[in-house]
């Protein structure tokens, strides 16, 4: 069976000592492709050689990360083209979008930057892996602006309401990305998650954070995945490797990669 982690930051500091076991243990669990959302101008070069020791394999992205957003963030966005006109190799604009829970002090700059990366993935025809921390409402009036454009991507850890799930429905082509919070005994998720079809589904870990039951709490890793799949074949009722087989394709069909 092959699935697919759709969002994990494994050149974080968090892997340096085991990186290569932890990827050892990701390919004996199933998966076939890691993708890798940036932070900011501080982690692309640790990203960069984690992708080209790994080829083919773990995937980047070339974003800035909206808790990264602070006074210098003109800077940090040409950082993000400089990159783009350097190297081809980037599958998206990720991470990028809006938090408000950690803070809310840079709002209006967190918006400027979520458009102007918006806008730089329809320049350079690449989708977008949104970041969306209580700020629902500002997402969405920045995406429905674009609503008849070739704009795509993907809420990551998706955890919203029924609600929220059919608005980004009507927007068009958007995924869902499913993380380890399905897992968690307390999440109302699988309840929104019925009502989305899996083709707009994919999973994810977000790796180091938010680890599936039954490793809640401790360092989160690609393999874990499979956690995360076993609970969302649950929920649709339906065999692992039927949801592994789909959301792999999702993927595929929306990064373009192989
Ligand atoms: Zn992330």
């Amino acid at each position: 069976m092959k699935m697919i982690d759709s969002h994990s930051h494994l050149f974080l500091e968090e892997f340096l000592v085991d990186l290569p076991q932890v990827i050892e243990r990701a390919r004996i669990a199933g998966i076939s492709h890691i993708l890798m959302p940036n932070i900011d101008s501080t982690t692309i070069e640790s990203m960069l050689a984690t992708c080209d020791m790994y080829k083919g394999y773990c995937f980047p992205m070339i974003g800035l990360h909206p808790t990264s957003v602070g006074e210098r963030y003109e800077q940090e966005l040409n950082v993000v083209i400089e990159n783009l006109n350097m190297h081809s190799s980037f599958i998206a604009i990720g991470e990028i979008g809006i938090d408000l829970y950690w803070d809310k002090t840079y709002l209006e700059q967190q918006l400027v930057v979520f458009e102007r990366q918006v806008q730089l993935a329809l320049e350079y025809h690449l989708p977008i892996v949104i970041h969306c921390r209580e700020a629902f409402d500002y997402i969405y009036n920045v995406l429905s602006k674009y609503k008849n454009s070739a704009l795509t991507g993907v809420f990551h850890s998706f955890m919203g309401t029924i609600e929220e799930a059919e608005l980004i429905m009507e927007l068009g082509n958007f995924m869902f990305g499913i993380n380890g919070v399905i897992t968690f005994k307390k999440s109302f998720l699988p309840d929104t998650l019925k009502t989305i079809p899996l083709e707009r589904i994919i999973l994810e870990t977000d790796s180091p954070y938010l680890a599936p039951v039954p490793h809640r709490g401790k360092r989160n890793e690609s393999a874990f995945l499979k956690d995360v799949l076993a609970k969302v074949a649950e929920v649709y009722q339906l065999c692992p490797e039927i949801v592994a087989a789909q959301t792999s394709e999702n993927v595929i069909r929306m990064f373009g990669i192989r």
